[in-house]
């Protein structure tokens, strides 16, 4: 029997390698498995978005992330083929830079991983084995009872631990071992997607754009490594013929020098768990949820996932309010965004402008709100609205908005290991209720900056409570006449403690 971990993580992706980072960062001690030794063939994903960039800010990983960035040209093109001019380019928005101290990130998912993994083996809490699969599991009453085979001829071992995180990946065997079933289309079109080397530059030039739609074929072309590698994704399940013959045909360039790397089909689907956990198995990324390419949202929401997740365990102590928010938390965002991505899928290469026309990509990665027994509700209307574009909003159940602070860091920067209460200055009743609390540790921050108050939804005389997670778990909007009172029945709301 390995040392018992508290957390066993199945699955070494970006849901995995991010809640190992999470959770050692909480000092919870974890042990990742994944059957996999080195990366994927096919580089997958081909970025995250400013969501997912914050946790990772946060993390201390964005500068080494940054330093792998592909310098492409952001935005998508529309053309025949390679060859022809662009009939539509869709820009875009820069409008983010102002909602999140993080740009979204162009880099391949096989670095991607590679970056989280440095990290993630770099903290001393953390277990990360490879080559080693989980091959069955057991629950009881002391958790899951977990048996795991070393593919290298390390032999078979058990494992116990008190939680298991399933980041196990699409078809995922933990949950269908939990008899979970996925609701949703699980095929929107077959796909077949080839990674390939070749100069492309003399029609992209050095700095690509970030997807070029190549309407004849119905094909989608994007750069993944600076040493010519790209990817093409087109209709149809087409491995038997000649690869490099159909890079050709897709691109129009009948010479062209292709060097085939990878050639695999895949199903576009829209799909989301009915349960988001049978405890003590929590589901995550892509076990819990499949959504096609459109929006580039499977990497970011994985790490949404996990950031929910992590701190709860870190938190619980076994209370149940806390670990049950993470299913009614992230169960309706999956779902929703798997319809988003879904609709947006068939409408990809159609029409003008954006193909989400329910709730924009904006609201995909961060205007959701959370509704749980977690969350102490003000009455506030609705802040994620379907049609219109994401706005901050710090009503309870939102991502904290993001604003620069004078010594150049964001707000964003404050949300990491504890819950933080934030006030206008001078802050004290508030601060002095907060210092009072007992059972979990609340960091106060005074909050100077002028626009605070308004950006926050509050007089300045009010307080907003911050979750380890980045989002309001309470807010009191103006000063209270019993600040001790009002503080002690939010922490115990929202710790379930
Ligand atoms: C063709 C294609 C294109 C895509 N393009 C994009 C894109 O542009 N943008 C985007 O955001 N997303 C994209 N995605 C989706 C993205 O790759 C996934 O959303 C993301 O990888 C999910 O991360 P994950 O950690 O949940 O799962 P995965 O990355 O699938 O990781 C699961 C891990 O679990 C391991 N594992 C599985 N079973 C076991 C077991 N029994 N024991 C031990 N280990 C196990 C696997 O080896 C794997 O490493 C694409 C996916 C595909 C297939």
């Amino acid at each position: 029997m390995t040392p018992e971990p508290p957390v066993l993580i199945v699955g070494g992706g970006p849901a995995g390698l991010t809640a190992s980072l999470l959770l050692s960062r909480h000092g919870v001690e974890s042990l990742l498995i994944d059957k996999r030794v080195g990366p994927s063939p096919l580089p997958r994903a081909r970025g995250v978005h400013s969501r997912a960039m914050e946790i990772l800010r946060v993390c201390g990983v964005e500068p080494d992330l940054r330093a792998v960035e592909l310098p492409i040209t952001p935005g998508a093109q529309f053309q025949a083929d390679l060859t022809t001019e662009p009939f539509r380019e869709d820009v875009t928005s820069t409008a983010k830079t102002v909602v999140s101290p993080c740009d979204g990130l162009s880099v391949s998912q096989d670095v991607f991983e590679a970056v989280l993994r440095d990290h993630a083996r770099a903290y001393s809490p953390a277990q990360l084995r490879t080559g080693v699969l989980l091959e069955s599991f057991r629950i009881d009453d002391g958790g899951v009872l977990a048996t795991v085979v070393d593919q290298h001829g390390g032999g078979t071992t058990d494992v116990r631990a008190r939680w298991m995180i399933a980041a196990d990946g699409a078809r995922s065997g933990v949950r269908r071992r939990l008899g979970i079933e996925m609701h949703g289309p699980d095929d929107l079109g077959r796909q077949t997607m080839i990674a390939f080397r070749a100069d492309l530059s003399s029609w992209t030039g050095a700095r690509p754009r970030g997807i070029y739609f190549l309407t004849d074929t119905g094909a989608a072309l994007i750069w993944t490594h600076t040493d010519d590698r790209w990817v093409i994704s087109r209709p149809g399940t087409t491995t038997e013929d000649d690869p490099a013959a159909a890079v050709r045909q897709v691109l129009g360039l009948p010479d062209l020098d292709v060097e085939i790397l990878a050639a695999s089909p895949w199903t576009a689907a829209a799909q989301s768990a009915s349960q988001y956990a049978q405890r003590p198995v929590f589901l995550t990324g892509d076990a819990a949820h499949r959504f096609p390419p459109a929006g580039a949202t499977g990497v970011s929401a994985a790490m949404h996932d996990v950031h929910n997740l992590a701190w709860k365990i870190a938190y619980s102590n076994d209370g149940t309010k806390l670990l049950d928010s993470y299913a009614d938390e992230r169960e309706p965002v999956g779902r929703q965004n798997a319809d988003e991505t879904g609709a947006a899928w068939s409408r990809l290469f159609s029409g003008n402008g954006s193909p989400f026309s329910g709730r924009s990509l904006g609201q995909l990665d961060m205007g959701y709100q959370y509704r749980s027994a977690i969350i102490a509700d003000d009455g506030s209307p609705d802040a994620d609205p379907p049609g219109s574009d994401y706005r901050q909003n710090a009503a309870p159940g939102c991502r904290a908005p993001h604003l620069w602070l004078n010594d150049g860091t964001s707000t964003i920067d404050l949300f990491d290991r504890h819950f933080v209460l934030l006030t206008a200055p001078p802050g004290d009743p508030w601060r002095d209720a907060a210092g009072r609390s007992v059972g979990v540790p609340v960091d106060s921050h005074v909050v100077p900056e002028p626009e605070w108050p308004e950006l926050y939804g509050v007089e300045p005389d009010g307080a907003v409570l911050v979750r380890p997670d980045g989002h309001v778990a309470w807010r009191s909007r103006t000063g209270s006449t019993d600040p001790a009172a009002d503080f002690r029945t939010a922490m115990s709301t929202c710790t379930g403690i």
